[in-house]
């Protein structure tokens, strides 16, 4: 899943208004910002194998150090850690920051599961490996990514409020943008069959929207 991680970005920040949506933004990507670096270093694997499924080109073969599920829970238990050990006057705010923070790392795993092929295991040894492989049909991943989306979006919206033209519709556009992007994502053709080529290009989007969605959350109240 790729757009549709960042429902739970937008719901979160609509449960905990601290959060900085920026910073949630990577935490949904977390694991998969840590996934491509570890694929370029040898350490996790995968393969480019064009149309692997009706919606990648991606064949995941190793990854118990990023997308198991007790990986998921140890790197959500990291991210609490750190956000605590950060200097804040606010015990309760800062629990409760560090909390939706953490909560968005764990939701990518969770997230992953509906639409990957069985390639996600629970622990690291990979002897049993989940995925209900909605990827094998393209439009029912793109539906279900785009409604994620909007759904967190509407509860986002709610939550605050836009005090210029660029807070009040910037979020709408910017989701926008990010369900066309998931047009060519799902539906368009393999471009780059290079593993550092689509490492590198998951990573730049993976900080580029973060940005976005911090500079334009910055424009509502
Ligand atoms: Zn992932």
């Amino acid at each position: 899943m790729f757009v549709g991680h960042y429902a739970a970005s937008l719901a979160l920040k609509s449960v905990e208004k601290s959060a900085s949506l920026g910073v949630l933004f990577l935490a949904v990507q977390f694991v998969d910002i840590l996934f491509f670096p570890l694929v370029l270093l040898g350490i996790e694997r995968m393969n480019i194998i064009e149309n692997y499924t009706a919606s990648t080109h991606f064949e995941l073969v190793f990854m118990p150090f990023t997308h198991s599920l007790v990986a998921s829970f140890l790197w959500a238990g990291a991210v609490y850690a750190i956000v605590m050990l950060m200097p804040s006057k606010q015990l309760v705010k800062k629990r409760s920051v560090a909390f939706v923070i953490s909560a968005g790392v764990l939701s990518h795993w969770f997230f992953d599961l509906v639409v990957h092929t069985p390639d996600l295991p629970l622990a690291s040894d990979h002897t049993l490996k989940l995925g209900f492989g909605l990827w094998n049909n393209a439009v029912a991943t793109y539906t279900l990514e785009a409604i994620l989306l909007i759904m967190g979006l509407w509860l986002y919206l709610k939550s605050t409020k836009g005090h210029n033209v660029i807070g009040r519709y910037g979020m709408i556009g910017f989701v926008i943008f990010l369900l066309l992007i998931n047009v060519l994502n799902i539906f368009g053709p393999l471009t780059d069959d290079s593993v550092t080529g689509v490492a590198v290009s998951a990573l730049v989007s993976y900080f580029l929207f973060a940005g976005i969605a911090f500079w334009l959350d910055g424009k509502r109240d």
